[in-house]
């Protein structure tokens, strides 16, 4: 048994009842109605996901296929700003659009944060909602590039205040894409007081990640500084050639404001390559007034000219200079399914096109909502970033399954092996760090940063949310070419008590909660 908190294994019986950890002890007497012989396994406490956007695949694989079997057990969705609730009156169709890149297969209708959490359905996983601020934004000031006015502010104030109410944990914040990125630092302070107010906290995706990443990063500290709000640093990662082997100073500035006692945490997942809608590799005013305005846009020869200058000279928003097209490749493309899992390298040329031209012609075609995977990170940054004890585990992904609606295309293959990655690999063959520092990243660490008292570690009175693995055995199968595969290596899996995966297999069991700040 590894209990979640870093300390180092040791041999235990433990006991589960009416959904608790009942007893840890060396041999148990108790009479169970089942026991699981796990000798030659790790029991440990069922892995915190704590950067997702399984919101947008829940409500159609509700069983979290990808995710339960790595030994997820808890998922914190609605992150980088998107949100699929509230949605006011005549804004379906808009924020549908806004976020088909990322939700392609999901129904969206009007509603209430609160209408939102009591239809949210059952599922196999534990749920951690928070509302998004560009989903806020675009509530009130839609996509335009401009300050909130008063008025505006008070809104997204009064909606913040409504899903937290309504059981958000927090709000998520996207600043590295519009409508979130025309926010001022002043907007987001006043959105944190009220997150404040509710003992709520921020998670943010920076504002840049690539060639202001540092800025962009004391941006999301400041939050913490001025107004005392928990603030969760989304997929720590240095973007682009020019920021590569940048990870140890940046970590030293976040280690620096946590020792001055800030409430700063910050998550990553195991890979060097990024995921995100095609469209937020353009530069940012590129949507402004809309998905609408963009394509019109991009047909526009004088516009391809200015906006193929800027690239060349300050590379791909948010990700900086990759070495050429050849880096991005489909993930998943509504209009253009065919085309998953080419490069813009091998588009362009059997389209007889600059690749520059093809990605603007296939964002035309596609009308925006194409989803990406660009190769942007060095692996001694991922490493290093993996490799440190206080840095938590987020997949930035969506639970999938390998059959049905969302087996669709070639997403990123975190979705599928993010926790097994770090535990097998990174552990076992990489020797970053040792398994119980690798556990604790992904199980206390998530659940100290996300003020989580009675899960993530093994201990007498928490939830019973266990994964029991071969730490010889654990590893991710999904690949870029072949992303659809579940991970191998855990073969129980337990959440609230009720087995979910029994010896590999899904027991189609819902017990996930949607958890709810104290
Ligand atoms: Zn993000």
């Amino acid at each position: 048994m590894i209990d979640g908190t870093g300390a180092p294994a040791r041999e235990a019986d433990v006991s589960v009842s009416d959904g608790r950890v009942v007893a840890i002890a060396a041999r148990s007497a108790r009479p169970a109605r089942r026991e699981i012989d796990a000798r030659g396994q790790v029991v440990a406490p069922g892995f915190i996901d704590i950067h997702t956007h399984s919101d947008f695949t829940l409500p159609l694989n509700p069983r979290a296929e990808s995710k339960i079997r790595q030994g997820v057990t808890t998922e914190v969705v609605g992150n980088c700003g998107f949100s699929v609730a509230p949605t006011l009156p005549g804004r379906a169709a808009t924020l549908r659009e806004y976020l088909a890149s990322s939700a392609p297969w999901l129904t969206f209708r009007e509603t209430t944060f609160g209408d939102y959490v009591e239809n949210f359905p059952a599922t196999a996983v534990n749920v951690i909602l928070q509302v998004g601020h560009n989903t806020l934004r675009l509530m009130t000031a839609e996509m335009e590039n401009r300050p909130v006015t008063a008025a505006e502010l008070a809104t997204m104030e009064r909606l913040l205040q409504e899903a937290l109410a309504a059981g958000a944990w927090g709000m998520s914040s996207g600043l590295f894409t519009a409508p979130g990125s025309y926010a001022d630092a002043a907007e987001i302070h006043a959105l944190a007081r009220v997150l404040g107010r509710h003992g709520a906290t921020y998670a943010s995706h920076v504002r840049d990640e690539a060639n202001s990443v540092h800025e962009a990063v004391r941006e999301a500290i400041a939050v913490a500084e001025t107004t005392g709000v928990h603030v969760q640093i989304a997929h720590l990662k240095l973007s682009g050639m020019d920021n590569w082997g940048g990870a140890e100073r940046l970590l030293a500035e976040i280690d620096a404001a946590r020792r001055r006692g800030l409430a700063v945490d910050c998550d990553a997942y195991p890979y060097d390559t990024a995921s995100n809608p095609l469209r937020n590799l353009f530069p940012r005013w590129v949507m402004d007034g809309g998905i609408g305005s963009m394509l019109e846009r991009l047909r526009r020869p004088e516009v391809r000219t200015r906006l193929r200058g800027e690239i060349a000279r300050e590379g791909l928003n948010n990700f900086g200079r990759i070495p050429s097209w050849d880096a991005v490749r489909v993930a998943v493309a509504p209009r253009l399914p065919e085309e998953a899992g080419h490069t813009f390298g091998d588009i362009a040329h059997r389209r007889r096109v600059e690749p520059f031209d093809a990605v603007c012609d296939f964002v035309i075609e596609d009308r925006g909502e194409t989803r990406i995977l660009v190769t942007s990170m060095s692996d001694k940054d991922v490493h290093a970033i993996s490799a440190t004890p206080w840095v938590t585990v987020g997949s930035d992904a969506n639970a999938l399954a390998t059959s049905g609606i969302t087996s669709q295309g070639k997403p990123h293959p975190r979705s599928y092996g993010t926790h097994a990655r770090l535990l097998g690999p990174f552990v076992r063959d990489l020797r970053l760090l040792t398994l119980p520092a690798a556990i604790h990243k992904t199980t206390g660490a998530a659940a100290r940063a996300l003020r989580l008292t009675d899960r993530g570690v093994l201990r007498e009175g928490a939830w019973a949310d266990i994964a029991i693995f071969d730490a010889e055995r654990i590893a991710d199968r999904a690949t870029y070419d072949s992303p659809h595969q579940y991970a191998v290596g855990v073969s129980t899996v337990i959440v609230n008590g009720d087995v979910v995966i029994d010896g590999a297999d899904h027991t189609g069991a819902l017990p996930g909660r949607l958890l709810r700040r104290a």
